[in-house]
């Protein structure tokens, strides 16, 4: 299922087979929420050579439901997409105060914000609706505090991950008819002792992968990487780890020096909306008057169709109209470019030189 092929100090590269791709590692995932970009859609993802999504499981069940989900085919069939697709729990929705009602030792209480809806989930049903909607990884129900809560807050949520994780596994193994992938998740914020302890529980259950959940929320980037480091040193070398959240392309960098293989974030996609395009020399801020009369390509090595075919002036004057055509284009660049930079990694890697 993950086999490592090259390793630089703790880096490695190497190929994660799912049902659906063989995705090679390290990989980064752009955010489908919805089983679809924001101004992008499955063909954009593969033109920018991504290779693997991650979605929502709670947000589709909410809004189109898992079981319509199922019955379409699954996910992949649903947004018509080849490639690796993975789904998160839904935990990271407890950040959202719209959405959480409480938690429970036995789930999580959410709302649909649309509509008020109450929706109880157990780790068991939340199983049911990654199930369901079918993609090739699927994570464990978490419990993710906010950034700066006391340890005894992380303690709890350390008891309801670890009690969860157990379900989630247990229910997964008796389910799990699509031979779907489960991460487990640690959580433990910034404590070092305390982020090790759950990678170490987490580590003694038999999970296809392992995750780092409660990171990069906008704590000092020393305390996420002492965080990795702590956890890194329970989890066995030959699973796939996965920082949830982690997209700026030098933490990405960072945390492939310490033997992570997968990565989320909606770093591409954001910026991209905020006028900025990535490139290996720093992102551009094309909305800026000095680009209103540049023929140049907006990045001269960048292959995607916006660099080949098209003039930061022309970038420059659809960011300053906010055309919505302005936000897909900046998107599918940024998108490009992260496949380029886990590109340059892996490449990097097999000649140790990362
Ligand atoms: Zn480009």
């Amino acid at each position: 299922m993950f086999k490592i092929k090259a390793e630089d100090g703790n880096a490695r590269a190497g190929v994660l087979k799912t049902r659906h791709a063989k995705i090679k590692t390290p990989f980064f995932m752009p955010v489908a929420t919805k089983a679809v970009g924001k101004f992008v859609d499955s063909e954009d993802f593969r033109k920018a050579k991504t290779q693997c999504v991650i979605s929502n499981s709670l947000i589709l069940h909410m809004n189109v439901g898992s079981r319509t989900i199922d019955e379409f085919g699954g996910i992949h069939k649903f947004m018509n997409w080849k490639g690796g697709v993975f789904t998160d729990s839904g935990g990271f929705q407890m950040y959202s105060e719209h959405m959480l009602m409480g938690t429970t030792m036995n789930g999580v209480k959410f709302k649909n914000p649309k509509g008020g809806k109450k929706f109880f989930c157990t780790p068991e049903k939340n199983m049911e609706l990654q199930h369901d909607i079918g993609a090739d990884a699927i994570m464990c129900l978490d419990d993710m505090p906010k950034f700066g809560v006391k340890k005894e807050r992380i303690l709890e949520s350390m008891k309801k991950t670890h009690e969860w994780a157990k379900r989630c596994k247990t229910h997964h193994d008796r389910i799990n008819k699509k031979k779907q992938l489960l991460f487990g998740i640690c959580q433990g914020g910034t404590f070092p002792d305390l982020r090790k302890k759950s990678a170490e529980m987490i580590s003694s259950i038999d999970f296809d992968g392992l995750a780092f959940g409660g990171l990069a929320l906008g704590e000092p980037m020393k305390k996420m990487f002492d965080a990795v480091k702590a956890g890194m040193k329970s989890m066995p070398n030959e699973k796939p780890k996965y920082l949830m959240g982690v997209g700026v392309p030098s933490q990405i960098i960072e945390a492939v020096k310490m033997g992570v293989d997968c990565f989320d974030s909606t770093y591409p996609t954001m910026t991209a909306r905020h006028d900025s395009l990535l490139t290996f020399n720093g992102a551009i801020d094309i909305g800026k008057a000095k680009y209103a009369d540049d023929e140049n390509p907006v990045d001269e090595e960048c292959d995607c169709y916006v660099c080949k075919k098209l003039s930061r002036a022309y970038m420059h004057f659809m960011a300053r109209q906010k055309t919505p055509t302005g936000y897909r284009l900046r998107t599918l660049h940024n998108l490009r470019f992260m496949s380029r930079l886990m590109e340059r990694i892996r490449k990097a890697i097999k000649i140790q030189s990362l």
